[in-house]
């Protein structure tokens, strides 16, 4: 998790208002025709990446973002992340993909970030645990505002107040629940850089939620601010 709150202007690339509003729309018409299709996966709604990934939303997360992964502080130009995941949710790791995602927050500007490979693909990826699951948001009929997710937003959450670093190393502040997840999940080069400090409790998960980096790293690609 990036240590500094990312600022972004409350006012969204027009992309997103033009043809992301309509998109959005039409999803949520879709979804509504044949929900148990789009809950067991029979049926996937097609998102558009010509949309959330369109150049002038590139432009502007690189730009309140210093050009930095929103979970991990490493330098990037990577991809643009989901936070609330457009296609399907996992509460664990080991749980099986559940769909559909969060369709009707696919093109959301204040959902979309830029993220680095590794964190966006293999690390964060589909992963949105919530304190209490039961409460999850299933369709755009359903509020977000009763979800409690585990892991900090990078803009409307302030991260030091959850996580801090000791040298490299990232803890949970005061023990908060919200840190420890977030710090699983999002801190991995800064925790792979010091492997052997790392705390002992929830060292399996974290090694294999890290393989596919470990792997990444020991073919030499370095991982560097
Ligand atoms: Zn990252």
């Amino acid at each position: 998790m990036s240590l500094i709150r990312i600022i972004k202007s409350p006012e969204p690339p027009a992309v997103l208002l033009e043809r992301g509003v309509p998109a959005t729309a039409r999803l949520c018409e879709e979804y509504d025709r044949a929900p148990a299709d789009y809950q067991s996966g029979t049926k996937r709604l097609v998102i558009s990446d010509a949309i959330y990934a369109h150049r002038s939303v590139v432009d502007a997360l690189i730009s309140v973002q210093h050009r930095k992964c929103c979970f991990c502080d490493r330098k990037t130009l990577g991809d643009v992340e989901h936070f609330r995941p457009k296609q399907g949710f996992r509460q664990r790791l080991s749980d099986p993909l559940t769909r559909p995602g969060y369709y009707w927050l696919a093109y959301e500007w204040n959902n979309l970030f830029m993220a680095c490979g590794p964190c966006n693909q293999r690390l964060k990826g589909n992963l949105f645990p919530l304190l209490q699951p039961e409460r999850r948001a299933r369709s755009h009929r359903d509020d977000i505002g009763h979800e409690e997710p585990l892991l900090l937003h990078p803009r409307d959450d302030e991260p030091s107040h959850h996580i801090g670093f000791r040298q490299e190393v990232a803890f949970a502040v005061d023990g908060s629940v919200r840190g420890q997840a977030t710090r699983r999940c999002g801190t991995p080069w800064r925790m792979l850089r010091n492997s052997r400090a790392c705390p002992g409790q929830r060292w399996d998960e974290w090694r294999a939620l890290s393989s596919s980096l470990g792997a990444t790293l020991k073919r030499g690609t370095p991982l560097r601010r």
